[in-house]
């Protein structure tokens, strides 16, 4: 039994159940809400340890609290969409969510995926042992977790994180992007190596001067991606 608490937020009544179950069958301790006002509440009074998010919620949709979630911090998000929503998939996670599942799925499938999560967002405190990074423009700290450019200091998720800590402290080496999905993720059957884009895309806006032309993160054309540092 892990005891760890994920809150599922899906208007979905027979969703909500069959994903509740798994996941307590699993060892977890499931959270419900109904709607998005719900758990907003839920999350000001105790944070969960992971938040399964339907995107398309009555009131307060899933942009909205994942939008609220990164704010507050790095708290894993796996969002739920249809098959035909794939702009609001790449939003999400352009937002900060940290996997997908399409709907219809097998709950199997997302215990997978939760479990794969959680032991990422675990992981990033086992990093902690090791000494920061420094570059000219550029801190990583794994026992803060916090990323300092100049003097503005950068909220990162916990994939984030794992993927620049990756990128940096391996300078110069050349990651494709199954790589990377093996290292960071650890699941490459599921996710879309397209979602490593959108999540260079979003540490080259928290981290780069010039996202554009970016001077650390670099793309090599056909091949992945290095950390020049
Ligand atoms: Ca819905």
């Amino acid at each position: 039994m892990t005891g760890q608490t994920i809150l599922i937020v899906e208007d979905e009544p027979s969703i909500r159940e069959v994903v509740g179950l798994y996941l307590e069958r699993a060892g977890y301790q499931p959270l419900y809400a109904a709607d998005g006002r719900t758990a907003l509440t839920i999350m000001t009074r105790q944070m969960p340890d992971l938040v399964v998010l339907d995107l398309m919620l009555p009131q307060v949709d899933g942009y909205e609290i994942t939008r609220w979630l990164r704010e507050r911090g790095d708290t894993p998000i796996i969002m739920l969409t249809a098959r035909r929503e794939e702009a609001d998939r790449i939003a999400g996670l352009e937002m900060g969510a940290d996997d997908y599942v399409v709907k219809p799925f097998s709950p199997q499938e997302l215990v997978s995926r939760a479990r794969a999560v959680l032991r990422r967002s675990q992981r990033s405190t086992a990093v902690a042992t090791e000494q920061p990074l420094h570059f000219t423009d550029l801190t990583i700290d794994p026992q803060t977790r916090l990323v300092t450019v100049g003097s503005d200091e950068k909220t990162l998720t916990a994939t984030e994180f794992d993927l620049l800590w990756l990128l940096a402290s391996h300078p110069r080496q050349v990651f494709s992007r199954d790589q990377l999905l093996d290292k960071v993720w650890g699941l490459t059957d599921y996710i879309d190596p397209g979602s490593v884009t959108v999540y260079i895309r979003r540490l080259r806006e928290k981290i780069e001067a010039n996202p554009s032309e970016p001077r650390h993160i670099q793309t090599v054309w056909g091949v992945g991606y290095k950390f020049e540092p």
